[in-house]
């Protein structure tokens, strides 16, 4: 495992097998401590609305996610999480920072309900819908190794994929 230190992470793109792997369940807390507000610090740098720790390249099931509520900050972290319960279905545009630049249209369960831990250990419950909704999903595929290009059909993965080589020829990847 690289350092977990602030200035050294970086943002892992698609391609790099962290992204693809099912990460592991956090079982120290203490290793973990100095992480959280590092990738914090780099999801805000982006910009971001979360981040999960595969995409710094530390296959641990972690994730940090700030959905703003009118306008104000909502920082949470996702230690271990699960979603409890699902309902509905709604198409809508997402990205991603492991894939710069690049915007696809996916259906996801509207409402969820997901049961994590905090940084602290103390278990949450968090009942979301709309965006918040729809990042919480994100960022757990992203602990199971599936991104959301995993969502879109063989053909519409293709196009993102030339979008992809396209972007790493011209240099805005
Ligand atoms: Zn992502």
């Amino acid at each position: 495992m690289e350092s977990l230190s602030g200035p050294l992470l970086k943002i892992h793109k698609y391609g790099d097998p962290v992204l693809q792997r099912k990460a592991k369940p956090v079982k120290d807390f203490a290793a973990v401590k100095s992480l959280v507000p590092a990738m914090f610090d780099l999801m805000y740098a982006e910009p971001g609305i979360g981040l999960a720790a595969p995409q710094v390249g530390v296959s641990l099931r972690l994730a940090v996610v700030d959905v703003p509520v009118d306008g104000r900050p909502n920082p949470m972290v996702l230690i271990n999480p699960k979603i409890e319960e699902k309902k509905g279905r709604i198409a809508s545009t997402e990205g991603c920072l492991s894939l710069p630049g690049i915007s696809v249209t996916i259906a996801r369960a509207a409402v969820v309900r997901v049961s994590a831990l905090n940084e602290l250990g103390f278990p949450v419950s968090i009942q979301a819908d709309g965006l918040l909704s729809r990042c919480l999903q994100h960022e757990i595929d992203h602990l199971d190794g599936v991104l959301m290009i995993d969502h879109l059909s063989l053909t519409e993965k293709f196009k993102a994929q030339l979008e992809i080589r396209k972007r790493k020829k011209d240099g805005t990847w």
